[in-house]
């Protein structure tokens, strides 16, 4: 396993928050993969240390499966989103669960901030949302530009922040980011929104409601608007087919368009669940296997 960080285990270890997810329950399955002669290779950037074509003609793999998961994230494209205290969801979490950014001796630290805006519904949106809290935010919201049905979180997500102390913003959209002292956050400029006629997604689409703008106070503000697969891999890779918006296409069986070159999870689906991609991990192996002992 080459993984590029320098612990494997993906959104398991650096996204999802300990609080949902303890640390020592993924440690114990990594052990376990270690002991059925699993060998993890950490800081090995596919498609910078190591090529997929390296891999498989130099080092001697006769197959290969990527699960590179759908780690690129996404900013709304506003001002200011270049400001300190500016981050997505992704960097945030990370620093906080893998680099452990709250302890006072952190290498690799962050802002603490008063009142943070986390703009996003998602799972990862409430993650963050209940992360800041946690690294001592006085007010934490989350802004949405639906409503509360069309919060994309499962409700008992919402619900948990809600009980937290988390505010929901629901009809807001943000359009800037303010500067303030020292080239950190100093505001969000918002406006409300309604919900018009359904959208191509099936969802009522929002519209900015007239003279409706407001500067939301805060000092942080975190993207928690998507992620897509990184296009490192595909770049690296001649011949690795992909969709439009970057994920690999892969068959049932997580068979790409490179002989013996498999792909399954995020990288594939996009942002779905640890049950889809460990799924999909164990229907690619078992087709390896029947492809290798031919
Ligand atoms: C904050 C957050 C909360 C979530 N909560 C839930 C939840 O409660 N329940 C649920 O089911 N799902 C949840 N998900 C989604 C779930 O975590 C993912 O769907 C799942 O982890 C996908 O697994 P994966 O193996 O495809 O990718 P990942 O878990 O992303 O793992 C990909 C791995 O590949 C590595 N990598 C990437 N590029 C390279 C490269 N070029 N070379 C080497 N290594 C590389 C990455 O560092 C990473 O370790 C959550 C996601 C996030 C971000």
């Amino acid at each position: 396993m080459f993984e590029a960080l320098h612990v494997a285990c993906g959104v398991l270890v650096y996204g999802i928050p300990e609080f949902r997810l303890p640390k020592a329950i993924v440690a114990k399955e990594i052990e376990t993969l270690k002991a059925l002669g699993v060998e993890i290779r950490t800081n090995y950037v596919v498609g910078k240390t190591i090529s997929v074509d390296e891999l498989m003609n130099e080092e001697g793999f006769e197959a290969v499966f990527i699960g590179s998961g759908a780690g690129l994230p996404r900013f709304m494209g506003i001002e200011g989103e270049n400001l300190k205290g500016v981050y997505s969801a992704n960097e945030f979490l990370t620093r906080i669960n893998l680099m452990k950014a709250y302890r006072d001796d952190s290498k690799t630290p962050i802002f603490h901030a008063k009142k943070v805006a986390v703009c996003g519904g998602g799972n990862v949106a409430m993650d963050a949302a209940r992360s800041a809290l946690r690294l001592g935010a006085e007010e934490v919201y989350i802004v949405y530009r639906r409503g509360e049905s069309e919060l994309p979180a499962r409700a008992e997500e919402v619900e948990h922040a809600k009980e937290e102390g988390v505010i929901f913003k629901l009809l807001t959209n943000p359009t800037k980011i303010l500067k303030g002292e020292n080239g950190f956050v100093g505001g969000m400029e918002c406006v409300e929104m309604t919900l018009g006629e359904p959208d191509a997604s099936g969802r009522r689409r929002p519209v900015v409601k007239e003279g409706s703008e407001f500067v939301l106070d805060v000092d942080c503000v975190i993207m928690a608007i998507g992620t897509s697969p990184n296009p490192l891999i595909k770049s690296t890779t001649a011949g690795l087919d992909t969709e439009k918006w970057g994920g690999i296409i892969a068959d049932e069986n997580g068979l790409t368009s490179r002989a013996n070159v498999y792909a399954g999870g995020d990288a594939v689906t996009g942002a779905a669940t640890v049950i889809l991609a460990m799924g999909a991990g164990k229907t690619a192996a078992a087709a390896i296997d029947e492809q290798l002992s031919k």
